[in-house]
C-alpha cells in the first residue's frame, strides 16, 4: 500500500524498497538505526509534498537526508519510516549577482556552490570540513558550522529564505524579511524535526581582496592555546583559527604532505582575508603574539597551492585517523576559549586513564573541540571505554563552563544529555516549539528531545 501509492506519486525509480537498497539508509556517518520501510527520492516540491502526505497517511515516520555525513544520528531512521533522500534535488536554481544570492536545492552539496558562483567573484561561506560531500539541507538542519565560520558565522547567518514543506504536506515559505517571528531562524538548526526544506535562498559573500594563510608550531600545546587567546583578546578576528595536536600531525602529514612539522605538540593554522593593508597589520601583530608566546616556527604560505595545501590536510584531517586506528569517535564539545588548557587536559585525562589514544584537531577560535578517540569497533571493552571517556569530556566541557555540542548537533546521540545543560522548563518550552510545526512528531521522531520526553511529559 505505501509501496505503490509512492509509485504512483512519485514514480517506480524514485522509490526504493529493496532491502539491501534501504540498509544503506539505516546508516548515517555516527551510528546505525532501524532500516526504514521504503526511502522516496523526490525530484521537485510537489512530489516531496505529495510522499509527505502519503507517508503521514500511512502512519510512518519521516525522515529528512542530505549526504549522511552527521555525526549525531540526525539523519537515522529511530523507528523505521519513509527517508526522503534530496539526491535529486541538487541544483543552484538561481543567482542573483547583484544581491549577492542564490537560490538552490537541498541537496546540493556545500561546495559545488562556492564553485557555481566561483567566476561572479562570489562564496558561500559556512564551510564544515565535510564541504565536498554534505550537502546544504544537511547543513540547514544542523546549523552547521566549519574552519571560516570564526568571522562569518554559521549557517544560519548565511540563510535568508526558505522554502518548507510541512508535517502536512502543504508547502510556505519563510524570509528574515518577514515581520514578526524569525521563523527561518528557527527552522535552521532543527534537524528536519520541524519541517522539510525544499529550497533556501543564500547569502553570498564577496571574495576578499587577500587571503593569507600562516602555520605556527608550539612545543606545548597549552602555550598554543595561549596564542589563540592572544589572538582574540588583541582584538584581531582571523578567518579561521584552528589547532591539530602531536597525535594527528604525523597521520595527516603522512596521508596529505601538507606541511605540517610531525614533530610539534601543536600546531596553530590561521587565516586572515580582507584588504592587503589590514592583512599586513594582522600579520606583524599574530607574530608577535605568537613569539611571545614561545612559538617555535612561524611560517607564512607563500602560494595559493601553499595554502591550499595546508588546508588540505585539515579539512581531510579526519579521515588520516585510519592511519592510527580502524575507527574514531568525534566528540563536539565547546568552552570558553580562556579554559582550552583544562579541557585539552580533560581529554588527556578521560583518554589516557582507559588507554584511548586521542588525537585533537578543531576549531580554536571558537573554543570548539573535536577530541578524535581512536578505537577499533569489534572489539567490546574498547567500545565501552571510548563511550565513558566521551561522556567524561562532555561533562568536563559543561563542568568548564561550555555546552554540549558546537556545531554536529544533539541528534540521538546527545538527546538524553540535554538534560544536563537545559531545565525541565527550558525542554518544555522547546517542546511547545516543536508542537507548533509537528503535534504528532511525524518528523525525525526521537531527535533532540531526551528519550521518552513529548510535551505532556515536559509541562
Ligand atoms: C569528515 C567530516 C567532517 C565534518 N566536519 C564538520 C564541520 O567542520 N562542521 C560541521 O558543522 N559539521 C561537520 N561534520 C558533520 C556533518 O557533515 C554536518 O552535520 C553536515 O551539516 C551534515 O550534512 P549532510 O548533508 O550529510 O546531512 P545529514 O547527515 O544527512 O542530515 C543532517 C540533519 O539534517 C536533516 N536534514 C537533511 N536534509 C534536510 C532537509 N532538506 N530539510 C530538513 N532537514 C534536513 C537530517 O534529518 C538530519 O537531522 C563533519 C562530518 C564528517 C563526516
Amino acid at each position: 500500500m505505501l509501496r505503490q501509492r509512492l509509485i504512483d506519486a512519485l514514480g517506480a525509480d524514485a522509490v526504493k524498497t529493496e532491502a539491501e537498497d534501504l540498509a544503506v539508509y539505516a546508516f548515517d556517518a555516527y551510528s546505525q538505526g532501524v532500516v526504514p520501510a521504503a526511502v522516496v527520492l523526490p525530484a521537485s516540491t510537489r512530489e516531496v509534498a505529495a510522499a509527505v502526505k502519503i507517508a503521514k497517511d500511512c502512519g510512518e515516520p519521516i525522515i529528512p537526508r542530505g549526504a549522511g555525513t552527521g555525526l549525531c544520528g540526525g539523519a537515522i531512521p529511530a523507528r523505521g519510516g519513509v527517508v526522503f533522500s534530496f539526491a535529486r534535488m541538487n541544483r543552484v536554481l538561481e543567482v542573483d549577482v547583484r544581491n549577492r544570492r542564490a537560490r538552490v536545492q537541498p541537496g546540493l552539496i556545500n561546495l559545488d556552490l562556492s564553485k557555481h558562483v566561483a567566476t561572479a567573484g562570489l562564496f558561500y561561506a559556512p564551510d564544515p570540513s565535510s564541504q565536498k560531500v554534505s550537502t546544504i539541507g544537511g547543513n540547514i538542519g544542523t546549523n552547521a558550522g566549519g574552519p571560516h565560520c570564526l568571522s562569518y558565522g554559521t549557517t544560519v547567518n548565511h540563510i535568508l529564505e526558505l522554502e518548507i514543506v510541512d508535517e502536512n504536506g502543504d508547502v510556505m515559505t519563510t524570509s528574515l524579511d518577514d515581520i514578526g517571528y524569525d521563523l527561518t531562524g528557527v527552522l535552521v538548526g532543527s534537524e528536519g524535526t520541524l519541517a522539510i526544506v525544499t529550497s533556501a535562498w543564500v547569502r553570498l559573500l564577496r571574495q576578499p581582496e587577500t587571503v593569507r594563510v600562516w602555520l605556527a608550531a608550539f612545543d606545548d600545546v597549552n602555550a598554543a592555546s595561549a596564542a589563540v587567546t592572544g589572538i582574540i583578546g588583541a582584538g584581531i578576528i582571523p578567518t579561521a583559527l584552528e589547532m591539530m595536536d602531536h597525535v594527528m600531525l604525523p597521520a595527516i602529514e603522512a596521508a596529505f604532505h601538507a606541511g605540517y612539522p610531525t614533530d610539534a605538540a601543536a600546531v596553530l593554522l590561521i587565516e586572515s582575508a580582507g584588504f592587503e593593508d589590514e592583512m599586513n597589520l594582522h600579520e606583524s601583530e599574530m607574530r608577535r603574539i605568537m613569539n611571545a608566546n614561545g612559538a617555535t616556527t612561524w611560517r607564512a604560505a607563500k602560494s595559493e597551492a601553499e595554502r591550499d595545501a595546508l588546508w588540505a590536510g585539515r579539512k581531510g584531517a579526519l579521515g588520516a585517523t585510519g592511519r592510527i586506528a580502524p575507527n574514531y569517535y568525534i566528540q563536539d564539545v565547546v568552552v570558553p576559549r580562556t579554559k582550552l588548557p583544562q579541557a585539552l587536559q580533560a581529554v588527556a585525562e578521560a583518554c589516557g586513564s582507559r588507554g584511548i589514544i586521542a588525537g585533537n584537531v578543531f576549531h580554536a577560535g571558537d573554543g570548539n573541540l573535536h577530541p578524535l578517540l581512536m578505537y577499533d569497533r569489534g572489539d567490546s571493552k574498547q567500545v565501552a571505554a571510548v563511550i565513558e571517556a566521551g561522556n567524561e569530556i562532555l561533562e568536563a566541557a559543561v563542568d568548564l563552563g561550555g555546552t554540549i555540542s558546537g556545531e554536529h548537533g544533539i541528534g540521538y546521540e546527545k538527546r538524553d544529555t540535554l538534560t544536563r545543560i537545559f531545565s525541565t522548563d527550558d525542554l518544555a518550552t522547546m517542546s511547545r516549539v516543536r508542537e507548533v510545526f509537528d503535534p504528532k512528531r511525524v518528523l525525525n521522531p526521537e531527535k533532540i528531545f531526551p528519550a521518552g520526553v513529548g510535551c505532556a511529559e515536559v509541562k
